[in-house]
């Protein structure tokens, strides 16, 4: 079986999780200030909060906003439900605009329709690790004072007009997870990157229970807050697998190279592309029937060849949940098309020349070609 997503773990990681758990902390030690340091670095950002997940780096970064109930945020309807669900948390509608069908990211054409007097900020997906277009993002967030906080839990270690994402360069947040199979993994871990100060230090209090050091050096809780905190071995880890990121999204747009070349000219499917102005880090290799019809007898006849393949993501519209708070998804065509027809194809460091070969192989065999 090729799995579709894999962590990949080196003996540097073990080791530097091995020695901060024979130090002094195991959590609120130095090792977290360490990571974000890393991290801040590496983007090119002034600021990062390091949290225990990247649903917990969105619920934080959308505090930080402070955006409420009443208010509407515009959002893909291509990403997982986390996203959302942490919009919903803070009472926020989330508004879903339409998608490209070259990148599967939000159409930037799209996303003025749903602005309302409510509309608060935009929140673009980077699908697949590869960015929306943020400039246009950013011009219509001026235009109509609107935050942008980029979810970019695909996106670490790719660039935007040769600006690493994480940069907040066009947007005022930017989140990353680092979940077993993101670019890095903390096991469970996530990141709010900004050059805000005022956010950094709301994120930084509503971490840990917004709780605080008064003038007595006595702790203090102002606010309400919850314990987001990552934990000493899961900063270890972090930053010994920061230090592989470049490494890692080498291997990832080399997998990416391989597939384009072996699927070339298969005729009944649609492979991705990558945009100019982008370097994907290549998270997801999604491919797209060309007819719908196909969609689900090749899912089937690759799963039984012993391809580890997925589906990213059904329309967060669609599931149950969203269905009963009347959730519709009428006004996105395109992401109706794109999931009858998209199947994602194992994408991770370790698929190897032969594991593409295999899988090109079988899709060839599908379509008789
Ligand atoms: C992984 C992911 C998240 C959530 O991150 P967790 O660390 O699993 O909580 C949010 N949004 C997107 C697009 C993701 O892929």
């Amino acid at each position: 079986m090729i799995p579709y997503a894999r962590q990949h773990i080196s003996q540097d990681d073990i080791a530097a999780v091995a020695s901060a758990l024979r130090s002094d902390w195991l959590t609120q030690g130095p090792q977290v200030a360490v990571f974000e340091k890393a991290l801040a670095l590496y983007c090119g950002v002034k600021y990062v909060v390091a949290v225990s997940n990247g649903t917990a780096a969105l619920h934080i970064a959308y505090l930080a906003a402070g955006i409420v109930s009443g208010d509407e945020a515009i959002t893909t309807p291509n990403t997982f439900v986390a996203t959302t669900n942490m919009l919903l948390a803070v009472g926020v509608k989330p508004v879903f605009s339409d998608i490209r069908l070259d990148t599967y990211n939000l159409n930037q054409e799209e996303i003025e329709k749903h602005i309302t007097k409510k509309t608060k900020v935009i929140v673009p997906v980077h699908f697949a690790g590869q960015s929306c277009d943020m400039s246009a993002i950013r011009s219509i967030a001026k235009k109509h004072k609107l935050l942008v906080i980029e979810d970019a839990c695909h996106a670490l270690g790719g660039q935007y007009r040769q600006k690493k994402i994480g940069s907040c360069a066009y947007s005022d947040m930017a989140v990353f997870s680092f979940h077993a199979i993101k670019s890095i993994t903390t096991a469970e871990g996530g990141a709010v990157l900004t050059n805000n100060k005022k956010f950094y230090e709301k994120m930084l209090r509503v971490r840990s229970h917004g709780i605080h050091k008064d003038k007595s050096g006595f702790n203090v809780m102002s606010e309400f807050g919850y314990n987001y905190r990552l934990t000493e071995l899961q900063a270890a880890l972090g930053l010994s697998q920061l230090k592989q990121l470049n490494r890692f999204i080498a291997a990832r747009r080399k997998v990416a190279r391989a597939y384009q070349v072996a699927l070339e000219g298969i005729p009944g499917i649609i492979a991705p592309t990558e945009l100019d102005q982008n370097t994907s880090a290549w998270h997801l290799y999604v491919i797209r029937t060309k007819k719908a019809s196909d969609r689900l007898p090749l899912y089937r006849h690759l799963q039984q060849s012993g391809i580890g393949i997925n589906f990213h993501y059904p329309a967060v519209y669609s599931h149950p949940y969203y269905k009963k708070l009347g959730f519709k998804g009428r006004q996105c065509p395109h992401m109706e098309l794109y999931g009858k027809t998209a199947i994602t194809l194992p994408m991770h460091v370790s698929v190897s020349e032969r594991d593409i070969k295999t899988i090109a192989q079988a899709i060839k065999l599908y379509f008789n070609v």
